[in-house]
């Protein structure tokens, strides 16, 4: 039995689930919670909710965004025959804070592994060549994580994009092999960009 009351015993074990969050750190959490004024518990649990309820994939790259086509997609100060595939919406966060990129983006939600069971038709590989029938497309930048998977995915979409004749290049210089595009920094990720080759 926990030494806590039942309520709060929960709160932690919810904590607890999180990614990067321990034992400890939910205990601490729950704490800080237990002792902030009324409304603003009330404004956390609103903003968790509406962020989960008010947020979908755009109907056209699959980037998170609160209306139907993402503030990227639906830009006209940006250059639509550039896309850039990365594997989750995060990426393209990432991409945006480095603000050298003004083409467009095409978020796959995952990459394929063969260990895992994911496989092309489960990460959005079919949206993209649609995409690519109906634009106007000079270039596609493939900036999947620099590791076996992201490297699996990129080989992939370039081998199926040869022979509609678009110009496929992969991010090279700087992100770590094995590292996460996510937590590369703004001048290691400027630098991938600007060394990318043709595949
Ligand atoms: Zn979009």
């Amino acid at each position: 039995m926990s030494v806590y009351a039942a309520p709060i015993a929960r709160l932690i074990e919810e904590l607890e689930k999180l990614p990067g969050i321990g034992h400890k750190t939910a205990q601490r959490l729950a704490f800080h919670i237990l002792n902030m004024p009324v409304e603003k518990v009330e404004r956390l649990v609103k903003s968790i909710s509406d962020a989960k309820s008010k947020t979908k994939y755009c109907s056209i790259c699959g980037n998170l965004t609160d209306s139907d086509v993402c503030s990227l997609c639906s830009s006209n100060n940006r250059d639509d025959s550039l896309i850039c595939v990365v594997q989750d919406a995060r990426d393209v966060a990432a991409m945006e804070r480095i603000k050298e990129y003004k083409g467009l983006y095409h978020v796959l939600h995952g990459a394929i592994s063969p260990m895992e069971g994911i496989g092309p038709d489960d990460i959005r590989i079919k949206e993209l060549l649609i995409r690519l029938q109906n634009k106007d497309v000079k270039e596609v930048i493939i900036a999947t994580n620099p590791n076996i998977e992201g490297e699996a995915t990129a080989m992939y979409i370039s081998k199926l994009l040869k022979p509609l004749g678009i110009k496929t290049t992969r991010i090279a210089h700087g992100v770590p092999v094995g590292g996460d595009l996510e937590y590369a920094d703004e001048v290691t990720l400027a630098k991938a960009l600007e060394g990318r080759r043709e595949i």
